[in-house]
Protein backbone atom coordinates (compact mmCIF):
# COMPACT_ATOMS: atom_id res chain seq x y z
CA UNK A 1 0.00 0.00 0.00
CA UNK A 2 3.27 2.18 1.10
CA UNK A 3 4.81 1.78 -2.41
CA UNK A 4 1.89 2.23 -4.20
CA UNK A 5 0.80 6.11 -2.65
CA UNK A 6 5.01 6.36 -3.28
CA UNK A 7 4.54 6.05 -6.48
CA UNK A 8 1.52 7.43 -7.41
CA UNK A 9 3.12 10.47 -5.09
CA UNK A 10 6.29 9.95 -7.91
CA UNK A 11 4.20 10.00 -10.69
CA UNK A 12 2.18 13.07 -9.79
CA UNK A 13 5.50 14.75 -8.53
CA UNK A 14 6.92 14.35 -12.34
CA UNK A 15 4.38 14.91 -14.49
CA UNK A 16 3.70 18.28 -12.53
CA UNK A 17 7.40 19.00 -13.27
CA UNK A 18 6.91 17.98 -16.42
CA UNK A 19 3.87 20.64 -17.43
CA UNK A 20 5.50 23.46 -14.91
CA UNK A 21 8.95 23.35 -16.31
CA UNK A 22 8.11 22.07 -19.75
CA UNK A 23 10.63 19.02 -19.21
CA UNK A 24 9.86 16.81 -21.78
CA UNK A 25 10.25 12.97 -21.51
CA UNK A 26 9.13 10.69 -24.33
CA UNK A 27 5.15 10.39 -24.02
CA UNK A 28 5.43 6.33 -24.31
CA UNK A 29 7.88 6.66 -20.72
CA UNK A 30 5.47 8.88 -19.34
CA UNK A 31 2.53 6.30 -19.61
CA UNK A 32 4.67 3.69 -18.24
CA UNK A 33 5.30 5.17 -15.18
CA UNK A 34 1.43 6.21 -15.01
CA UNK A 35 0.86 2.50 -14.03
CA UNK A 36 0.12 2.98 -10.46
CA UNK A 37 -1.34 6.52 -10.81
CA UNK A 38 -4.74 7.73 -11.55
CA UNK A 39 -4.09 9.63 -14.16
CA UNK A 40 -1.15 10.81 -15.84
CA UNK A 41 -0.61 14.07 -18.94
CA UNK A 42 0.79 13.28 -22.44
CA UNK A 43 -0.01 15.70 -25.41
CA UNK A 44 -1.36 18.52 -22.80
CA UNK A 45 -4.12 15.92 -22.47
CA UNK A 46 -5.09 13.99 -19.33
CA UNK A 47 -4.75 10.71 -19.79
CA UNK A 48 -6.88 8.05 -17.36
CA UNK A 49 -4.94 4.66 -15.82
CA UNK A 50 -8.01 4.23 -13.62
CA UNK A 51 -8.50 0.44 -13.38
CA UNK A 52 -11.92 0.35 -14.43
CA UNK A 53 -11.16 2.40 -17.70
CA UNK A 54 -8.29 0.35 -18.27
CA UNK A 55 -10.54 -2.83 -17.83
CA UNK A 56 -14.10 -1.66 -19.84
CA UNK A 57 -10.95 -0.76 -22.81
CA UNK A 58 -9.09 -4.31 -22.24
CA UNK A 59 -12.31 -6.05 -23.68
CA UNK A 60 -15.61 -5.90 -26.15
CA UNK A 61 -18.52 -7.51 -26.42
CA UNK A 62 -17.22 -10.88 -28.34
CA UNK A 63 -15.38 -11.39 -25.03
CA UNK A 64 -12.60 -13.24 -27.59
CA UNK A 65 -9.81 -11.22 -27.10
CA UNK A 66 -8.63 -9.07 -24.72
CA UNK A 67 -5.67 -6.37 -24.85
CA UNK A 68 -4.64 -3.92 -21.99
CA UNK A 69 -3.73 -0.28 -23.14
CA UNK A 70 -1.16 1.82 -21.55
CA UNK A 71 -3.87 4.60 -21.32
CA UNK A 72 -7.23 5.88 -21.84
CA UNK A 73 -8.54 9.42 -22.84
CA UNK A 74 -12.02 10.55 -22.38
CA UNK A 75 -11.71 13.56 -24.69
CA UNK A 76 -13.81 16.46 -24.29
CA UNK A 77 -13.58 17.66 -27.66
CA UNK A 78 -11.78 17.15 -31.15
CA UNK A 79 -8.81 19.18 -30.04
CA UNK A 80 -8.26 16.65 -27.17
CA UNK A 81 -8.28 14.11 -29.65
CA UNK A 82 -6.07 15.77 -32.01
CA UNK A 83 -3.85 16.85 -29.07
CA UNK A 84 -3.19 13.09 -28.37
CA UNK A 85 -2.98 11.94 -31.86
CA UNK A 86 -0.14 14.18 -32.65
CA UNK A 87 1.98 13.62 -29.29
CA UNK A 88 1.82 9.61 -30.42
CA UNK A 89 2.78 10.75 -34.18
CA UNK A 90 5.26 12.78 -33.25
CA UNK A 91 6.67 10.76 -30.24
CA UNK A 92 10.34 9.44 -31.19
CA UNK A 93 8.75 6.00 -29.23
CA UNK A 94 6.19 5.70 -31.52
CA UNK A 95 2.66 4.45 -29.99
CA UNK A 96 -1.30 3.70 -30.77
CA UNK A 97 -4.03 4.79 -30.55
CA UNK A 98 -7.39 3.56 -30.87
CA UNK A 99 -10.91 5.35 -30.62
CA UNK A 100 -13.36 2.69 -29.07
CA UNK A 101 -16.91 3.50 -29.57
CA UNK A 102 -19.03 1.41 -27.37
CA UNK A 103 -16.91 -1.60 -27.77
CA UNK A 104 -19.26 -3.98 -30.07
CA UNK A 105 -16.77 -5.38 -31.48
CA UNK A 106 -16.40 -8.88 -31.76
CA UNK A 107 -12.67 -9.51 -32.59
CA UNK A 108 -10.73 -6.86 -30.12
CA UNK A 109 -10.90 -4.26 -33.25
CA UNK A 110 -10.80 -1.27 -31.25
CA UNK A 111 -8.29 -2.92 -28.51
CA UNK A 112 -4.48 -1.96 -28.24
CA UNK A 113 -1.96 -2.92 -25.92
CA UNK A 114 0.46 -0.41 -27.02
CA UNK A 115 -1.12 2.81 -26.56
CA UNK A 116 -4.02 4.34 -26.02
CA UNK A 117 -7.20 3.90 -26.30
CA UNK A 118 -9.69 6.85 -26.97
CA UNK A 119 -13.21 6.21 -25.16
CA UNK A 120 -15.61 8.29 -27.67
CA UNK A 121 -18.59 6.82 -26.47
CA UNK A 122 -20.59 7.38 -22.97
CA UNK A 123 -23.40 9.52 -23.11
CA UNK A 124 -25.23 10.08 -19.63
CA UNK A 125 -28.36 9.17 -20.51
CA UNK A 126 -29.76 5.96 -18.77
CA UNK A 127 -27.18 5.35 -16.09
CA UNK A 128 -24.38 4.81 -18.77
CA UNK A 129 -20.85 6.02 -17.53
CA UNK A 130 -20.01 9.32 -18.86
CA UNK A 131 -16.14 10.54 -17.66
CA UNK A 132 -16.26 14.01 -18.21
CA UNK A 133 -18.20 16.62 -19.98
CA UNK A 134 -20.26 15.01 -23.29
CA UNK A 135 -17.79 17.01 -25.93
CA UNK A 136 -20.88 18.15 -27.78
CA UNK A 137 -24.43 17.19 -28.04
CA UNK A 138 -26.55 16.27 -31.33
CA UNK A 139 -27.29 19.57 -32.94
CA UNK A 140 -30.33 19.44 -35.01
CA UNK A 141 -30.87 21.36 -38.36
CA UNK A 142 -34.40 21.06 -39.33
CA UNK A 143 -34.76 23.17 -41.99
CA UNK A 144 -31.78 21.21 -43.87
CA UNK A 145 -33.04 17.87 -42.35
CA UNK A 146 -29.77 17.04 -40.87
CA UNK A 147 -27.78 16.59 -37.30
CA UNK A 148 -24.34 17.05 -36.45
CA UNK A 149 -23.18 14.49 -34.12
CA UNK A 150 -19.93 13.90 -31.84
CA UNK A 151 -18.33 10.61 -33.09
CA UNK A 152 -18.98 8.64 -29.74
CA UNK A 153 -22.77 9.63 -29.99
CA UNK A 154 -24.66 5.91 -29.36
CA UNK A 155 -27.80 5.95 -32.26
CA UNK A 156 -30.13 5.49 -29.10
CA UNK A 157 -29.18 8.90 -28.49
CA UNK A 158 -29.43 10.06 -31.55
CA UNK A 159 -32.79 9.24 -32.04
CA UNK A 160 -33.69 10.62 -28.68
CA UNK A 161 -32.14 14.08 -30.02
CA UNK A 162 -34.18 13.97 -33.70
CA UNK A 163 -36.84 13.20 -32.25
CA UNK A 164 -37.59 16.13 -30.56
CA UNK A 165 -38.20 18.00 -33.66
CA UNK A 166 -40.07 15.19 -35.23
CA UNK A 167 -37.52 13.79 -37.04
CA UNK A 168 -34.91 10.79 -37.32
CA UNK A 169 -32.04 9.46 -39.79
CA UNK A 170 -33.18 7.33 -42.38
CA UNK A 171 -30.50 4.21 -42.08
CA UNK A 172 -30.42 2.21 -39.08
CA UNK A 173 -28.59 -0.96 -37.29
CA UNK A 174 -30.84 -3.36 -35.54
CA UNK A 175 -29.31 -2.47 -32.25
CA UNK A 176 -29.14 1.10 -31.11
CA UNK A 177 -26.38 1.07 -28.33
CA UNK A 178 -23.77 1.92 -30.94
CA UNK A 179 -21.85 4.49 -31.46
CA UNK A 180 -21.73 6.51 -34.40
CA UNK A 181 -18.24 6.47 -35.50
CA UNK A 182 -18.29 2.62 -35.09
CA UNK A 183 -20.83 1.87 -37.12
CA UNK A 184 -19.59 4.56 -39.65
CA UNK A 185 -16.26 2.62 -39.73
CA UNK A 186 -17.92 -0.47 -40.85
CA UNK A 187 -21.22 0.11 -43.09
CA UNK A 188 -24.23 0.60 -40.46
CA UNK A 189 -26.76 -1.91 -42.27
CA UNK A 190 -30.73 -2.90 -40.98
CA UNK A 191 -33.63 -3.29 -43.08
CA UNK A 192 -33.69 0.22 -44.29
CA UNK A 193 -30.41 -0.15 -46.06
CA UNK A 194 -32.20 -1.69 -48.85
CA UNK A 195 -34.33 1.56 -49.95
CA UNK A 196 -31.55 4.41 -48.09
CA UNK A 197 -28.52 2.34 -48.33
CA UNK A 198 -26.54 1.57 -45.77
CA UNK A 199 -25.58 4.41 -42.75
CA UNK A 200 -22.53 5.52 -44.70
CA UNK A 201 -24.84 6.28 -47.50
CA UNK A 202 -26.58 8.49 -45.68
CA UNK A 203 -23.47 10.96 -44.20
CA UNK A 204 -23.05 14.87 -45.66
CA UNK A 205 -20.21 15.68 -43.71
CA UNK A 206 -17.33 14.47 -41.34
CA UNK A 207 -15.03 15.94 -38.69
CA UNK A 208 -11.44 13.50 -38.94
CA UNK A 209 -8.39 13.56 -36.81
CA UNK A 210 -6.25 11.91 -39.17
CA UNK A 211 -2.88 10.10 -37.95
CA UNK A 212 -1.04 12.98 -37.86
CA UNK A 213 -2.93 15.12 -35.59
CA UNK A 214 -4.52 17.14 -37.91
CA UNK A 215 -8.65 18.02 -37.56
CA UNK A 216 -9.81 17.93 -41.56
CA UNK A 217 -13.73 18.98 -42.49
CA UNK A 218 -14.39 16.35 -45.01
CA UNK A 219 -17.81 15.35 -47.61
CA UNK A 220 -17.93 14.86 -51.40
CA UNK A 221 -16.61 18.60 -52.12
CA UNK A 222 -14.06 19.07 -49.82
CA UNK A 223 -11.08 16.41 -48.96
CA UNK A 224 -13.27 13.90 -50.68
CA UNK A 225 -10.53 10.95 -50.15
CA UNK A 226 -10.32 11.45 -46.49
CA UNK A 227 -14.27 11.42 -46.93
CA UNK A 228 -14.54 8.05 -49.05
CA UNK A 229 -11.34 6.58 -46.65
CA UNK A 230 -13.21 6.71 -43.88
CA UNK A 231 -16.75 5.48 -44.72
CA UNK A 232 -16.48 1.77 -44.13
CA UNK A 233 -12.34 2.19 -43.41
CA UNK A 234 -12.47 0.52 -40.04
CA UNK A 235 -10.92 3.09 -37.77
CA UNK A 236 -7.80 3.25 -40.42
CA UNK A 237 -7.51 6.89 -41.71
CA UNK A 238 -8.76 8.63 -38.82
CA UNK A 239 -11.02 9.10 -35.55
CA UNK A 240 -14.92 10.58 -36.48
CA UNK A 241 -15.31 13.64 -34.20
CA UNK A 242 -18.60 15.13 -35.93
CA UNK A 243 -20.47 13.23 -38.46
CA UNK A 244 -23.47 15.10 -40.49
CA UNK A 245 -26.19 12.64 -40.81
CA UNK A 246 -29.80 12.98 -42.86
CA UNK A 247 -32.56 13.27 -41.69
CA UNK A 248 -36.03 12.39 -42.64
CA UNK A 249 -39.56 13.02 -40.70
CA UNK A 250 -39.91 10.38 -38.30
CA UNK A 251 -42.81 8.25 -38.55
CA UNK A 252 -45.05 7.88 -35.32
CA UNK A 253 -46.24 4.46 -36.04
CA UNK A 254 -45.05 0.93 -37.17
CA UNK A 255 -46.84 -1.99 -38.17
CA UNK A 256 -44.53 -4.77 -38.26
CA UNK A 257 -45.31 -8.15 -39.62
CA UNK A 258 -43.29 -11.70 -39.84
CA UNK A 259 -44.94 -14.41 -42.57
CA UNK A 260 -43.20 -18.23 -42.35
CA UNK A 261 -41.74 -19.65 -45.63
CA UNK A 262 -40.70 -23.38 -45.63
CA UNK A 263 -39.92 -23.10 -49.58
CA UNK A 264 -36.15 -20.93 -49.92
CA UNK A 265 -36.86 -19.64 -53.39
CA UNK A 266 -40.33 -18.82 -52.34
CA UNK A 267 -38.53 -16.86 -49.97
CA UNK A 268 -35.78 -14.83 -51.34
CA UNK A 269 -38.03 -14.37 -54.69
CA UNK A 270 -40.23 -12.39 -51.94
CA UNK A 271 -37.11 -10.87 -50.32
CA UNK A 272 -35.94 -10.20 -53.75
CA UNK A 273 -39.09 -9.01 -55.25
CA UNK A 274 -39.74 -6.59 -52.14
CA UNK A 275 -36.30 -4.82 -52.35
CA UNK A 276 -36.24 -4.36 -56.14
CA UNK A 277 -39.57 -1.74 -55.47
CA UNK A 278 -36.71 0.39 -54.38
CA UNK A 279 -36.16 1.87 -57.87
CA UNK A 280 -40.39 2.55 -58.10
CA UNK A 281 -40.78 6.12 -56.58
CA UNK A 282 -44.61 5.77 -56.50
CA UNK A 283 -44.83 2.27 -55.62
CA UNK A 284 -46.18 1.42 -52.20
CA UNK A 285 -43.32 -0.66 -50.57
CA UNK A 286 -42.61 -1.65 -47.35
CA UNK A 287 -40.36 0.53 -44.93
CA UNK A 288 -37.86 -2.44 -43.67
CA UNK A 289 -37.17 -5.58 -44.99
CA UNK A 290 -35.00 -8.51 -43.09
CA UNK A 291 -35.77 -12.37 -42.21
CA UNK A 292 -34.15 -15.21 -40.11
CA UNK A 293 -33.32 -18.70 -40.69
CA UNK A 294 -34.90 -21.16 -38.03
CA UNK A 295 -33.37 -24.38 -37.66
CA UNK A 296 -34.46 -25.43 -34.40
CA UNK A 297 -36.79 -24.24 -31.72
CA UNK A 298 -35.50 -20.87 -32.39
CA UNK A 299 -38.90 -19.16 -32.44
CA UNK A 300 -39.00 -19.79 -28.54
CA UNK A 301 -35.40 -19.70 -27.88
CA UNK A 302 -33.60 -16.91 -29.59
CA UNK A 303 -33.39 -12.96 -28.66
CA UNK A 304 -36.29 -12.29 -32.00
CA UNK A 305 -38.36 -14.40 -30.87
CA UNK A 306 -40.54 -12.58 -28.27
CA UNK A 307 -42.72 -11.77 -30.84
CA UNK A 308 -44.15 -14.87 -31.82
CA UNK A 309 -45.33 -15.46 -27.78
CA UNK A 310 -46.79 -15.99 -25.68
CA UNK A 311 -50.20 -14.40 -27.74
CA UNK A 312 -48.78 -15.51 -30.74
CA UNK A 313 -47.81 -19.02 -30.18
CA UNK A 314 -46.96 -20.81 -33.05
CA UNK A 315 -45.70 -24.46 -33.25
CA UNK A 316 -42.73 -25.24 -35.74
CA UNK A 317 -43.78 -28.60 -36.18
CA UNK A 318 -47.19 -28.20 -37.09
CA UNK A 319 -46.22 -26.02 -40.41
CA UNK A 320 -42.54 -27.13 -40.97
CA UNK A 321 -43.52 -30.72 -42.35
CA UNK A 322 -40.73 -32.55 -44.12
CA UNK A 323 -38.42 -29.76 -44.62
CA UNK A 324 -35.10 -30.71 -43.36
CA UNK A 325 -36.62 -28.48 -40.15
CA UNK A 326 -35.94 -25.53 -41.56
CA UNK A 327 -38.25 -22.47 -41.43
CA UNK A 328 -37.85 -18.96 -43.03
CA UNK A 329 -39.09 -16.04 -41.10
CA UNK A 330 -39.86 -12.51 -43.49
CA UNK A 331 -40.26 -9.78 -41.51
CA UNK A 332 -41.11 -6.19 -42.76
CA UNK A 333 -42.58 -3.08 -41.54
CA UNK A 334 -44.77 -0.36 -42.93
CA UNK A 335 -44.31 3.14 -41.18
CA UNK A 336 -47.55 4.90 -40.61
CA UNK A 337 -49.03 8.32 -39.12
CA UNK A 338 -52.08 8.69 -37.26
CA UNK A 339 -53.88 10.35 -40.40
CA UNK A 340 -53.17 7.48 -42.40
CA UNK A 341 -54.24 4.91 -40.01
CA UNK A 342 -57.34 3.68 -41.72
CA UNK A 343 -55.79 3.06 -44.75
CA UNK A 344 -52.39 1.09 -43.49
CA UNK A 345 -54.93 -2.16 -43.68
CA UNK A 346 -55.26 -1.94 -47.08
CA UNK A 347 -51.76 -0.74 -48.24
CA UNK A 348 -50.15 -3.93 -45.99
CA UNK A 349 -53.00 -6.30 -47.39
CA UNK A 350 -52.49 -5.09 -50.73
CA UNK A 351 -48.38 -5.67 -50.21
CA UNK A 352 -48.70 -9.21 -48.68
CA UNK A 353 -51.18 -10.70 -51.88
CA UNK A 354 -48.22 -10.62 -53.72
CA UNK A 355 -45.87 -12.76 -51.58
CA UNK A 356 -45.69 -16.19 -50.99
CA UNK A 357 -45.67 -17.40 -47.71
CA UNK A 358 -47.32 -19.36 -45.68
CA UNK A 359 -50.81 -18.46 -45.33
CA UNK A 360 -51.22 -19.41 -41.93
CA UNK A 361 -48.40 -17.86 -40.46
CA UNK A 362 -49.09 -14.07 -40.49
CA UNK A 363 -47.75 -12.13 -37.38
CA UNK A 364 -48.39 -9.24 -36.96
CA UNK A 365 -47.97 -5.83 -33.96
CA UNK A 366 -48.23 -2.73 -34.31
CA UNK A 367 -45.92 -0.11 -32.29
CA UNK A 368 -44.55 3.31 -31.86
CA UNK A 369 -41.46 4.04 -34.68
CA UNK A 370 -39.32 4.33 -31.85
CA UNK A 371 -40.11 1.04 -29.86
CA UNK A 372 -39.64 -0.66 -33.55
CA UNK A 373 -36.12 0.72 -33.89
CA UNK A 374 -35.14 0.19 -30.09
CA UNK A 375 -36.61 -3.75 -30.25
CA UNK A 376 -33.12 -5.57 -29.54
CA UNK A 377 -32.58 -3.69 -26.31
CA UNK A 378 -35.91 -5.20 -24.92
CA UNK A 379 -34.44 -8.56 -25.89
CA UNK A 380 -30.90 -7.74 -24.16
CA UNK A 381 -32.71 -6.34 -20.94
CA UNK A 382 -33.89 -10.21 -20.56
CA UNK A 383 -30.30 -11.86 -21.73
CA UNK A 384 -28.41 -9.94 -19.18
CA UNK A 385 -31.27 -10.72 -16.26
CA UNK A 386 -30.41 -14.36 -17.33
CA UNK A 387 -26.93 -13.94 -17.48
CA UNK A 388 -26.50 -14.71 -21.48
CA UNK A 389 -25.83 -11.28 -22.27
CA UNK A 390 -22.02 -10.92 -21.67
CA UNK A 391 -20.91 -14.29 -23.17
CA UNK A 392 -18.50 -14.76 -25.77
CA UNK A 393 -19.81 -13.82 -29.13
CA UNK A 394 -18.11 -15.93 -32.20
CA UNK A 395 -20.34 -14.05 -34.60
CA UNK A 396 -20.01 -14.13 -38.60
CA UNK A 397 -21.35 -12.06 -40.74
CA UNK A 398 -21.11 -12.64 -44.58
CA UNK A 399 -22.24 -11.05 -47.47
CA UNK A 400 -23.79 -13.67 -50.23
CA UNK A 401 -24.15 -12.77 -53.67
CA UNK A 402 -27.58 -13.57 -54.68
CA UNK A 403 -26.78 -15.83 -57.73
CA UNK A 404 -25.03 -17.90 -54.85
CA UNK A 405 -27.51 -17.99 -51.91
CA UNK A 406 -29.32 -20.91 -53.01
CA UNK A 407 -26.24 -22.75 -52.60
CA UNK A 408 -25.47 -21.65 -49.52
CA UNK A 409 -29.01 -22.66 -47.94
CA UNK A 410 -28.27 -26.34 -49.06
CA UNK A 411 -24.75 -25.97 -47.69
CA UNK A 412 -24.95 -24.38 -44.67
CA UNK A 413 -28.50 -23.97 -43.41
CA UNK A 414 -29.87 -27.13 -43.87
CA UNK A 415 -26.21 -28.80 -44.37
CA UNK A 416 -23.17 -27.66 -41.43
CA UNK A 417 -25.51 -26.22 -39.31
CA UNK A 418 -27.72 -29.31 -38.30
CA UNK A 419 -30.48 -28.30 -36.28
CA UNK A 420 -29.12 -25.94 -33.76
CA UNK A 421 -27.85 -22.74 -34.16
CA UNK A 422 -27.42 -21.05 -30.49
CA UNK A 423 -28.28 -17.83 -31.50
CA UNK A 424 -30.14 -15.66 -34.75
CA UNK A 425 -29.46 -16.58 -37.72
CA UNK A 426 -30.31 -13.20 -39.68
CA UNK A 427 -30.57 -12.72 -43.73
CA UNK A 428 -31.89 -9.93 -46.02
CA UNK A 429 -30.63 -8.87 -49.04
CA UNK A 430 -29.49 -5.30 -50.34
CA UNK A 431 -29.09 -3.33 -53.45
CA UNK A 432 -25.54 -2.71 -54.50
CA UNK A 433 -26.69 0.61 -56.08
CA UNK A 434 -26.96 2.19 -52.70
CA UNK A 435 -23.84 2.08 -51.73
CA UNK A 436 -20.99 4.32 -52.78
CA UNK A 437 -18.12 2.30 -54.26
CA UNK A 438 -15.76 5.11 -53.39
CA UNK A 439 -15.66 3.86 -49.88
CA UNK A 440 -13.56 1.59 -48.13
CA UNK A 441 -15.84 -0.97 -47.42
CA UNK A 442 -16.30 -4.03 -49.96
CA UNK A 443 -19.23 -5.97 -51.11
CA UNK A 444 -19.55 -8.92 -53.60
CA UNK A 445 -19.57 -8.36 -57.11
CA UNK A 446 -23.34 -8.50 -57.99
CA UNK A 447 -26.55 -5.92 -57.77
CA UNK A 448 -28.22 -7.58 -55.24
CA UNK A 449 -26.05 -9.44 -52.21
CA UNK A 450 -27.50 -11.10 -49.16
CA UNK A 451 -26.13 -10.31 -45.72
CA UNK A 452 -26.34 -13.41 -43.64
CA UNK A 453 -25.53 -13.04 -39.66
CA UNK A 454 -25.18 -16.03 -37.43
CA UNK A 455 -25.52 -14.00 -34.29
CA UNK A 456 -24.71 -17.25 -31.85
CA UNK A 457 -23.40 -17.09 -28.39
CA UNK A 458 -21.11 -19.72 -26.83
CA UNK A 459 -22.41 -21.02 -23.65
CA UNK A 460 -21.52 -23.04 -20.48
CA UNK A 461 -24.34 -25.19 -20.36
CA UNK A 462 -21.98 -28.92 -20.73
CA UNK A 463 -23.71 -29.13 -24.24
CA UNK A 464 -20.86 -29.80 -26.74
CA UNK A 465 -22.61 -27.74 -29.55
CA UNK A 466 -23.14 -24.45 -26.94
CA UNK A 467 -19.10 -24.32 -26.88
CA UNK A 468 -17.18 -22.00 -28.45
CA UNK A 469 -14.67 -24.21 -29.79
CA UNK A 470 -17.65 -25.91 -31.55
CA UNK A 471 -19.06 -22.75 -32.57
CA UNK A 472 -15.15 -21.12 -33.79
CA UNK A 473 -15.02 -24.75 -35.76
CA UNK A 474 -18.32 -24.47 -37.37
CA UNK A 475 -17.91 -21.00 -38.59
CA UNK A 476 -14.40 -22.21 -40.35
CA UNK A 477 -16.53 -25.11 -41.96
CA UNK A 478 -18.92 -22.38 -42.92
CA UNK A 479 -16.15 -20.56 -44.42
CA UNK A 480 -14.29 -23.46 -46.31
CA UNK A 481 -17.67 -24.63 -47.64
CA UNK A 482 -17.69 -21.28 -49.49
CA UNK A 483 -14.38 -21.47 -50.86
CA UNK A 484 -14.69 -24.93 -52.06
CA UNK A 485 -18.06 -24.11 -53.73
CA UNK A 486 -16.47 -21.03 -55.41
CA UNK A 487 -18.97 -18.71 -53.65
CA UNK A 488 -17.36 -15.47 -53.61
CA UNK A 489 -18.46 -14.26 -50.11
CA UNK A 490 -17.44 -10.69 -48.56
CA UNK A 491 -16.93 -10.47 -44.54
CA UNK A 492 -18.95 -7.64 -43.56
CA UNK A 493 -16.98 -6.65 -40.03
CA UNK A 494 -14.31 -8.26 -40.94
CA UNK A 495 -11.30 -10.22 -38.87
CA UNK A 496 -8.53 -11.18 -40.56
CA UNK A 497 -4.81 -11.64 -38.67
CA UNK A 498 -2.58 -11.74 -41.63
CA UNK A 499 -1.73 -8.47 -44.45
CA UNK A 500 -2.55 -11.35 -46.87
CA UNK A 501 -6.10 -11.91 -45.67
CA UNK A 502 -6.83 -8.20 -45.98
CA UNK A 503 -5.15 -7.76 -49.59
CA UNK A 504 -7.52 -10.77 -50.34
CA UNK A 505 -10.43 -8.99 -48.49
CA UNK A 506 -10.01 -5.70 -50.15
CA UNK A 507 -9.53 -7.47 -53.98
CA UNK A 508 -9.47 -4.47 -56.30
CA UNK A 509 -9.47 -1.77 -53.39
CA UNK A 510 -6.43 -3.04 -51.82
CA UNK A 511 -3.97 -0.37 -53.83
CA UNK A 512 -6.29 2.86 -52.77
CA UNK A 513 -7.05 1.50 -49.24
CA UNK A 514 -3.17 1.49 -49.05
CA UNK A 515 -2.56 4.38 -50.43
CA UNK A 516 -4.91 6.22 -48.05
CA UNK A 517 -3.21 4.52 -44.92
CA UNK A 518 0.47 5.92 -46.24
CA UNK A 519 -1.41 9.58 -46.91
CA UNK A 520 -3.77 10.05 -42.99
CA UNK A 521 -1.73 7.46 -41.01
CA UNK A 522 1.75 7.05 -42.11
CA UNK A 523 3.26 5.72 -38.85
CA UNK A 524 0.36 3.12 -38.39
CA UNK A 525 -1.02 4.13 -35.12
CA UNK A 526 -4.73 3.89 -35.48
CA UNK A 527 -7.12 0.94 -34.86
CA UNK A 528 -3.86 -1.41 -34.75
CA UNK A 529 -6.81 -3.90 -33.63
CA UNK A 530 -7.80 -4.39 -36.91
CA UNK A 531 -4.57 -6.08 -37.68
CA UNK A 532 -4.27 -4.77 -41.03
CA UNK A 533 -0.89 -2.85 -40.79
CA UNK A 534 1.66 -2.73 -38.06
CA UNK A 535 2.68 -0.23 -36.25
CA UNK A 536 5.90 1.33 -37.54
CA UNK A 537 8.99 2.28 -35.88
P1 LIG B 1 -16.19 -0.25 -31.47
O1 LIG B 1 -16.27 -1.72 -31.26
O2 LIG B 1 -15.91 0.57 -30.28
O3 LIG B 1 -15.16 0.08 -32.62
C1 LIG B 1 -15.22 -0.60 -33.85
C2 LIG B 1 -14.10 -0.10 -34.79
O4 LIG B 1 -14.38 1.24 -35.17
C3 LIG B 1 -12.72 -0.08 -34.13
O5 LIG B 1 -11.75 -0.38 -35.09
C4 LIG B 1 -12.58 1.36 -33.67
O6 LIG B 1 -11.23 1.75 -33.59
C5 LIG B 1 -13.32 2.11 -34.77
N1 LIG B 1 -13.94 3.34 -34.27
C6 LIG B 1 -14.78 3.47 -33.22
N2 LIG B 1 -15.14 4.76 -33.10
C7 LIG B 1 -14.54 5.44 -34.10
C8 LIG B 1 -14.52 6.80 -34.51
N3 LIG B 1 -15.19 7.74 -33.86
N4 LIG B 1 -13.77 7.13 -35.58
C9 LIG B 1 -13.07 6.21 -36.26
N5 LIG B 1 -13.05 4.91 -35.92
C10 LIG B 1 -13.77 4.53 -34.85
N6 LIG B 1 -23.85 -3.68 -37.27
C11 LIG B 1 -24.67 -3.36 -38.28
O7 LIG B 1 -24.24 -2.83 -39.29
N7 LIG B 1 -26.01 -3.61 -38.18
C12 LIG B 1 -26.57 -4.15 -37.07
O8 LIG B 1 -27.77 -4.34 -37.02
C13 LIG B 1 -25.72 -4.46 -35.98
N8 LIG B 1 -26.22 -4.96 -34.84
C14 LIG B 1 -25.38 -5.24 -33.80
C15 LIG B 1 -25.93 -5.72 -32.62
C16 LIG B 1 -25.12 -6.02 -31.55
C17 LIG B 1 -25.72 -6.54 -30.27
C18 LIG B 1 -23.72 -5.84 -31.68
C19 LIG B 1 -22.81 -6.21 -30.55
C20 LIG B 1 -23.16 -5.36 -32.85
C21 LIG B 1 -23.99 -5.06 -33.93
N9 LIG B 1 -23.49 -4.56 -35.13
C22 LIG B 1 -24.34 -4.23 -36.14
C23 LIG B 1 -22.04 -4.40 -35.33
C24 LIG B 1 -21.60 -3.00 -35.01
O9 LIG B 1 -22.08 -2.08 -35.95
C25 LIG B 1 -20.08 -2.89 -35.03
O10 LIG B 1 -19.51 -3.84 -34.18
C26 LIG B 1 -19.66 -1.49 -34.62
O11 LIG B 1 -18.28 -1.35 -34.82
C27 LIG B 1 -19.96 -1.29 -33.17
O12 LIG B 1 -19.84 0.05 -32.83
P2 LIG B 1 -19.02 0.44 -31.56
O13 LIG B 1 -19.30 1.87 -31.34
O14 LIG B 1 -19.25 -0.46 -30.43
O15 LIG B 1 -17.55 0.25 -32.16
Amino acid sequence: METMATKLLLTFAICRLIVTVGLTLDPIELLRLGGAAASVAVGGVQLSVDQSDMESASMDFGMLTRAEPLAVLHPSSAADVARLVKAAYTSAQVFTVSARGHGHSINGQAQTNDGVVIQMSGSGAEGRKRVGPRPCPPRVFEKERFVDLWGGELWIDVLKSTLEHGLAPKSWTDYLYLSVGGTLSNAGISGQAFNHGPQISNVHELDVVTGKGEIFTCSEEENTELFHGVLGGLGQFGIITRARISLEPAPPRVRWIRVLYSNFSSFTADQEYLISLHGQPDAQKFDYVEGFVIVDEGLTNNWRSSFFSPRNPVKISSINGANGGVLYCLEITKNYHESTADTIDQEVEALLKKLNFIQTSVFTTDLPYVDFLDRVHKAELKLRSKGLWDVPHPWLNLFVPKSRIADFDKGVFKGILGNKTSGPILIYPMNKNKWDQRSSVVTPDEDVFYLVALLRSALDTGEDIHRLEYLSNQNRQILRFCDDAGIKVKHYLPHYTTQEEWMDHFGDKWGRFHQRKMEFDPRNIMATGQRIFKLSS
